[in-house]
């Protein structure tokens, strides 16, 4: 779960991190209150849960009080567009107004688990402010990962070598290597699956601050963490992933494809990708129905892909164990008829009472064309993609 940076920044503050003073304003006024209680120079930031706002016009230096009301009421109410988020952007419901640091060096500290080595990593670079994924692809020399022991933690030693290897001046080391350590602190006892602090500011004053958190959740230890949990911010996701979510079904939006699919089981959905792409098309998105044998569960699958403006053409593809074909091909057929979609579909139906889900399908007077199989699917697919408007991808 990911949580927007006013709450991350509290959550280090809790954890004895060095951070900036802030309030957080849901209108310009209130944001005008924060900066006159700061005093002097501020900045406004978007609060977003998509990184990349300062180079999107989420994140300015102003002035004062005026001139922050002035830029939250720009970025209020607003979508903003960065490189992580879609062309839709996210909405802008708060801003965060902090005092203004006066930054000497701006450098880069995370910890994640790395998977390989089935541990926590503490990964810090001196170039931090910019994407750090440019920086491990053009000049990864400059990242430097140091793994923690899960038992012991990380030692002392490991963060003032981190400090020191972060070239931090000998005035700021021991905040720096302090910082380290609480913020592993923060990653264990949070149940983190991610903290980044970027950038990690040394002040002309040789203070060390954390100007930017980011701290994801690991959602399956929610369940003892409350307080974090109720920090969820639905309005920062997709709208249908929400939809689906609430249903209890898995629906995962894919950038650039036409063909919606429908699928029972996580294995199915990658064979069913795979072949939408040997027909020559991309996926818009999948839906996985999972075991399910409900007809109203069927329907909101079915009504969900066809919400997704990005489908032209819906691929089914089952295997029917638990889930029934004719319960499935039900849903299919009433949901298809609320909504009224005239969208084309492709059904590839097996396993239990296949032959009365295809009876139902065949009789709906819809525009639905049966496959035996996936190769069968794959073939009328790739017809109807050559035929259907814009032709083959
Ligand atoms: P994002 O990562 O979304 O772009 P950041 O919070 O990292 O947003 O802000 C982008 C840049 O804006 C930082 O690298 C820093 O140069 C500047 N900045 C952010 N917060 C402050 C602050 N409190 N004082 C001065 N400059 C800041
Ligand atoms: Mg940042």
């Amino acid at each position: 779960m990911n949580i927007h940076e006013y709450q991350a920044r509290e959550i280090l503050e809790r954890f004895g991190l060095p951070v900036p003073k802030a309030g957080v304003a849901s209108t310009p006024a209130e944001a005008r209150a924060v900066a006159e209680e700061l005093g002097g120079k501020v900045v406004v930031k978007a609060q977003v849960h998509a990184g990349g706002r300062g180079k999107a016009g989420g994140v300015k230096l102003v002035s004062g009080p005026d001139e922050a009301e002035q830029a939250a009421a720009g970025m209020l109410g607003t979508n903003l567009v960065t490189h992580q988020t879609g062309p839709q952007g996210v909405p802008v419901h708060k801003v965060m107004v902090a005092e203004a640091t006066d930054i000497a060096d701006e450098l880069y500290l995370s910890i994640i688990v790395d998977g390989d080595l089935g541990v926590p990593v503490v990964i810090a670079s001196t170039e931090g402010g910019m994407d750090i994924e440019e920086v491990a692809d053009k000049t990864p020399e400059l990242l430097f990962r140091v793994a923690a022991d899960p038992l012991m933690g990380l030692s002392p030693y490991h963060a003032r070598d981190i400090a020191s290897m972060l070239n931090v001046p000998v005035a700021a080391r021991r905040a720096t290597a302090a910082l380290i350590s609480n913020l592993y602190r923060v990653f264990v006892e949070s149940d983190c699956s991610l903290v980044e602090i970027n950038p990690l500011v040394i002040t002309k004053d040789d203070e060390v601050i954390a100007l930017d958190a980011k701290i994801n959740i690991e959602d399956d230890a929610l369940f003892r963490h409350r307080d974090l949990a109720a920090l969820h911010d639905p309005t920062q996701e997709d709208e249908l992933e929400l939809r689906a979510g609430k249903a209890d079904l898995a629906y995962v939006k894919l950038d650039g494809g036409r063909v919606g699919c429908m699928v029972n089981g996580a294995g199915l959905a990658m064979a069913t990708m795979d072949i939408t792409k040997w027909a020559g098309a991309n996926p818009a998105n999948f839906l996985d129905i999972g075991g399910s044998a409900d007809e109203g569960r069927i329907e909101e699958a079915f009504k969900i892909i066809v919400s997704d403006s990005d489908v032209e053409i819906i691929l089914v593809n089952l295997f029917a164990g638990i889930a029934r074909s004719d319960i499935v091909a039900q849903g299919i057929v009433n949901a298809a008829k609320e909504t009224g979609t005239k969208l084309p579909m492709v059904v590839a139906m097996r396993g239990t009472n296949a032959e009365e889900g295809r009876t139902i399908l065949n009789e709906s007077g819809l525009d639905i064309t049966s496959a035996q199989d996936l190769a069968g699917a794959a073939e009328v697919l790739r017809d109807k993609l050559s035929s259907h408007k814009g032709g083959a991808q």
